[in-house]
This record gives C-alpha cells, sequence and structure tokens, in this order.
C-alpha cells in the first residue's frame, strides 16, 4: 500500500495506475476507520483494479461550535485495517496541503445543501462538495463510493457530479449497522455506556416507521408521528429532525406514492447521530432503486428492545 501524504504524489500514483489501463476505486473518509467504511473499500475492490482510500477530516465541513478539535484521529490503526483489506493507495493530506493559506473558491449545490442536515449544520455541505471536487481533481478516479448512512451528502455528490459533468461514476453502498442495529458511525465513540444504549432507538423508530409503511400507511405525518412517538421513549435523545423526503430533490413528501427517504438527526447526550431508511412501495421495488440498495436483510429485524 502506497501512502500518499501530497497531492502531486497521489496524482502520480493515480496517473501510473490509469496508464496501465487499470480501472480506479476511490473511497474518501475522515478515518477513525470502523466496518461501515470497510464495505466501501470492499465494494471499491470487488469493481475495480486499484483501490485508493483518503482519509483526511475536512476542516471546511464543521462548524465552528462542532467537533473537529475532539473527532476521533486513529491514523495508525487505520492504515493498519487499510492494510490488511490489501488496498492499493492511501492518500492522507494535511488540511495545508487541502487548503493553502487564500484559498477562496468553493464549490456549492444550492438548494440541497439547505435540507436535512444542512439546515442545522450551515455550510457543512458546502463543505463536503468542495472537498470532494476537489479530492475527484486529484485522485481522477472512475468510481467513488458513498454510505448510504449519509443519504443527503449522496443525494448532492451524485448532484454535483451530474451539474459539473464529473466523469466519475457514483457508487452507494447500504448502511452497516451494529448487531443490535445501531448505524456504525466514527461518533459513535463518543457515547457513555448509557447513551450508547439509549442511542439504539434511531433505529428502533425507523424499525416502527417501515413497519407501519408495509401495513399499508402512506401519510408522511402519521409515520413520522409514530416514529417520534418511539424517539420519545429515550428522555436523553433530542430530536434535531425526523423527515420524509423525496431522495432524489430531499423535499418533504405528504404521500408515500413513490420511494422515500426516511431521516432522523438527533442528539445523544451532546453527540449528534443520523440514521434512515429508504421506503419503496412494491411497483418501486422490481425497478433500479434511486440511491442504493434496501438495507441489509438484518437491519430491518427488530433489535432487542431496552
Ligand atoms: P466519514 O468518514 O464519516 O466521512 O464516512 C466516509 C464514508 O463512509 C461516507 O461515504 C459514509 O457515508 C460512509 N459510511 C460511514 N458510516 C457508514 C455505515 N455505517 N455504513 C455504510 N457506510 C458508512
Amino acid at each position: 500500500m502506497k501512502i500518499c501524504k501530497t497531492i502531486d504524489e497521489m496524482r502520480a500514483a493515480s496517473r501510473a495506475a490509469r496508464h496501465r489501463g487499470k480501472r480506479l476505486g476511490f473511497v474518501p473518509t475522515m478515518g477513525a476507520l470502523h466496518e461501515g467504511h470497510l464495505s466501501l473499500v470492499r465494494a471499491a475492490k470487488a469493481k475495480c483494479d486499484v483501490v485508493a482510500v483518503s482519509i483526511f477530516v475536512n476542516p471546511l465541513q464543521f462548524g465552528p461550535s462542532e467537533d473537529l478539535a475532539k473527532y476521533p484521529r486513529t491514523f495508525d490503526h487505520d492504515r493498519d485495517l487499510l492494510k490488511k483489506e490489501v488496498i492499493d493507495i492511501l492518500f492522507a493530506p494535511t488540511p495545508e496541503e487541502m487548503y493553502p493559506a487564500g484559498a477562496i473558491t468553493y464549490v456549492t449545490v444550492d438548494g440541497l445543501s439547505e435540507k436535512l442536515c444542512g439546515r442545522s449544520r450551515p455550510g457543512h455541505f458546502r463543505g463536503v462538495t468542495t472537498v470532494v471536487a476537489k479530492l475527484f481533481h486529484i485522485v481522477e478516479t472512475d468510481l467513488a463510493f458513498f454510505g448510504q448512512k449519509d443519504a443527503a451528502q449522496a443525494t448532492i455528490i451524485r448532484r454535483m457530479v451530474q451539474d459539473l459533468n464529473l466523469p466519475v461514476e457514483i457508487v452507494v453502498c447500504p448502511i452497516v449497522r451494529e448487531p443490535d442495529g445501531l448505524a456504525m458511525s466514527s461518533r459513535n465513540a463518543y457515547l457513555s455506556p448509557q447513551e450508547r444504549k439509549s442511542a439504539r432507538v434511531l433505529n428502533r423508530s425507523l424499525i416502527d416507521v417501515k413497519n407501519q409503511f408495509h401495513q399499508g400507511e402512506r401519510k408522511a405525518t402519521n409515520l413520522i408521528n409514530a416514529g417520534k412517538q418511539v424517539l420519545a421513549e429515550e428522555p436523553g435523545v433530542h430530536l434535531d429532525y425526523f423527515e420524509i423526503v423525496d431522495p432524489a430533490t430531499l423535499d418533504p413528501m405528504q404521500q408515500l406514492a413513490s420511494t422515500a427517504l426516511v431521516a432522523i438527526a438527533a442528539f445523544v447526550g451532546n453527540t449528534r447521530l443520523i440514521d434512515n431508511v429508504l421506503l419503496r412501495p412494491m411497483w418501486a421495488r422490481a425497478s433500479p432503486p434511486v440511491l442504493s440498495p434496501a438495507d441489509p436483510p438484518q437491519a430491518l429485524q427488530s433489535p432487542p428492545k431496552k
């Protein structure tokens, strides 16, 4: 595994691979790797000849009162995990390498960037699209792999690629969960044992909504209220948003007549966690999904109650 710290080294490595006629797959991450990240790496390995992974905690996507300074940084462990996966290139630039002083250019996907997490985290998606656009130009990848866990991010990146004619195929992979249903996240490391237990309620509320949808409920407000009721069972969990939106536009839906994205963000103690599920009416299930395959089957089973 070649470790590239500079943009020039990364470009040289990816160009060398592409000149050998290899198909390049790229997995951007912020490190503190877990099985969710590794599922993207494995998907990239299955589809591509050469796989590059980046580890970069992107300061541009953190708000002034957010957790940039304390975001988990576990480079040595991450490097060892990636070596075990047998990837080809690890790109780990410094913030100064990615953002030289005086840089004043940003990439913004108007409108979409202000929805869901964009509403409560102003500037977050601008930071994401700016760094991902830069990474795409640096890595010059054929395919890039993202997680359905960050559903709005996947929608926004797809839209950026479409609008800017970037020659990258976006692949969105299913959410990987802990055995009790909690979506894996680097931020789960912040949770105290009690908070870790409480955090399971996010997935429980999505399962409840999913069950009601399968029983025929199609009115978004009824589904949202049902999900919120489940969340209210945990006094330590404070909702940021609970929305049902069109997965392509991120606009709220009233009636679930087509594929819908149920998205939650909630604070468990001081830790902000997100989760989501895609709901597809029967007629949409045979056709290709809008964003990604459904969550793996284990995610749909009810986890044990508290
Ligand atoms: P991050 O390091 O949090 O920026 O995540 C890097 C990539 O991993 C993003 O595309 C995430 O959507 C994806 N990812 C994070 N957690 C999971 C998960 N539990 N399952 C699948 N993909 C994930």
